[in-house]
């Protein structure tokens, strides 16, 4: 297993649309653990591989506390939702950024299995939030691009200064 690279906003990578997966293979396994390991290492509660770079309509979800409740989703959909709700929201690829986000509260979703098997489930809580949240990094889309533009003005500053700080911390330990 390998711990992979999470690419950060404001990186042009993250807008790639992802395409589907076709061949449900060894190399797929492979990347789903790669995932796992991943998501599990930066503390997240869900990754999507557009995150890592990988332009393929793949996302895996934990909200578990205990951390043992993998939810693997190749190629999947919305196909119902209902009601909304406002979750305060933050994300890999944007660290250290929470921000409010509105979601339907309910959905109902299609995807298939590494084996490549279709299956159905409905998502409420947590999970929706974070379902929907991934969803939206398949089609290039961030929590952020939904805050107003002024915040959106904040966001890229706060990164910017955290980006300097950290900078300065590397050479700092290095010396
Ligand atoms: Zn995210």
């Amino acid at each position: 297993m390998a711990n992979l690279d999470i690419l950060e906003f404001p990186d042009p990578r993250l807008r790639t649309v992802a395409r589907p997966v076709e061949a449900f293979d060894a190399d797929l396994g492979r990347l789903i653990n790669d995932m796992f390991e991943t998501m599990y290492s930066a503390q997240g509660i869900g990754l999507a591989a557009t995150q890592v770079n990988i332009h393929k309509q793949l996302l895996l979800i934990d909200v578990s506390e205990t951390r043992d409740q993998p939810h693997v989703y190749i190629n999947p959909q919305v196909i119902e939702s209902e009601g909304s709700e406002t979750c305060e929201e933050g994300c890999l690829s944007v660290p250290g950024i929470y921000a409010e986000v509105s979601r339907a509260e309910k959905i109902r979703i299609s995807a298939q299995d590494p084996a490549g098997n279709s299956f159905e489930e409905e998502l409420d809580g947590m999970h929706a939030v974070c379902f929907q949240h991934e969803m939206d990094h398949l089609k290039g889309t961030l929590f952020v691009d939904y805050l107003s533009p002024l915040k959106q003005r904040m966001v890229r500053k706060k990164l910017e200064k955290q980006r300097k700080q950290e900078i300065k911390n590397t050479t700092g330990n290095r010396i």
